[in-house]
């Protein structure tokens, strides 16, 4: 999510501008500003903090913002050009050029989807044998030679070249393929194919760009991410987040959308957000099935049949699996878990083949634009 600038933070400095930035305090509406809440700004990270507090940050262009707090007098040490007194404990300074750059204007968070690695490859090249040859000798030259490897059906066996045509030949040179050139005075030369079949648009933009390759469309494919998706996960990562608090929560939504859960951890040492969500989940099931005189499960196969999970945190591994158990459709999370995540973090368990569901994937990310 881009971070703006604060309307708050704007009528700041609007106001100090129009004032020249004089002794009174600005507009009445920017009392945090007043009420000095900005805190000690002393890098990039406090910088953001006071930044999405709404509490005076400004961008005029890039390299160029400034800033109001209540702290600042050792920021021109720590790469802040300025800071002059405003009011009354009350400081105006400049972020350096690079603090703005990088983690004020041009830091987005981005909803993507964790493929499997086969989806996400840059190109990686072989070399082939390849003959120029007149195309009336090509029939007689692709008999000869036969079928590619499956592996390699993904190639075009032949592409243009001037009047004639470019022919793959063989991995490795084959006597009677190059006897049958060299009688027509033809010699082979080694090319350059890409090894792996694309499986999204831009792979094959940038695989075909080393010869041409077929179009293929895998069992698989990556999900639309829409932005009625992104803000269906937005909603739901709101609700994780002001649920689990600074600890971290989930929230989980039915197939059409209807909230069903939003928790945090609970006391127990196996209660994590995740854990919690699902037997919230099962409980209420539970009593709805015992309201309508009718035994657990006896309308649906799997507690959590299509849902869709939004967590702050990376499941663990015994998160996950409870989750894929449970028959999600899609889960999305904030932060990694590099020690026990299950999904990317540790151990990828939605690309295991031995499983028998395997649920898609999110994972909000940092870019720098
Ligand atoms: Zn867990």
């Amino acid at each position: 999510m881009l971070r703006v600038v604060s309307l708050c933070g704007a009528l700041c400095i609007l106001a100090s501008i129009l004032q020249g930035c004089g002794d009174e305090v600005p507009d009445p509406a920017c009392s945090s500003y007043s009420k000095g809440g900005a805190g000690a700004v002393t890098d990039a990270t406090t910088c953001d903090t006071a930044c999405d507090k709404g509490e005076g940050i400004q961008t005029t262009n890039y390299g160029d913002h400034e800033f109001y707090g209540t702290s600042g007098l050792d920021l021109p040490a720590k790469g802040f050009t300025a800071a002059v007194p405003v009011h009354e404990q009350v400081w105006r300074f400049v972020l350096a050029p690079v603090l703005c750059d990088v983690d004020v204007a041009m830091e987005e968070e981005e909803l993507v989807e964790l493929l499997p690695p086969e989806f996400t490859r840059g190109v990686v090249l072989m070399d082939f044998q390849c003959a120029v040859v007149p195309k009336a000798l090509c029939g007689e030259l692709l008999k000869l030679l036969g079928p590619l490897s499956e592996d390699l059906k993904h190639l075009k066996r032949v592409r243009p070249e001037g009047t004639d045509l470019a022919v793959l030949l063989t991995e490795t040179p084959r006597e009677d393929v190059l006897q049958f050139l060299q009688n027509r005075e033809i010699t082979a030369a080694t090319v350059q194919v890409p090894r792996f079949c694309p499986l999204t648009a831009s792979q094959m933009e940038s695989f075909s760009r080393y010869w041409p390759v077929k179009k293929f469309v895998p069992s698989f494919q990556p999900l639309k991410l829409t932005q009625d998706l992104k803000a269906h996960f937005g909603h739901l990562r709101r609700l994780a987040e002001d649920a689990g608090g600074d600890a971290g929560g989930c929230a989980m939504a039915d197939a059409s959308g209807r909230l069903l859960v939003a928790c945090a951890a609970s006391n127990g040492v196996l209660q994590h957000p995740a854990m919690v969500a699902i037997a919230t989940v099962a409980e209420d099931a539970r009593k709805r099935y015992a309201a309508q005189g009718k035994r657990s499960r006896e309308e649906e196969d799997y507690l959590c049949q299509d849902c869709d999970v939004v967590l702050t945190h990376e499941p663990c591994i015994m998160c996950a699996m409870a989750l894929i158990h449970s028959r999600v459709r899609r889960i999305a999370f904030c932060n990694e878990n590099t020690d026990f995540g299950g999904f990317g973090g540790r151990i990828a368990l939605e690309q295991c083949p031995n499983l028998n569901h395997h649920p898609r994937i999110l994972r909000w990310k940092i870019t720098i634009q």
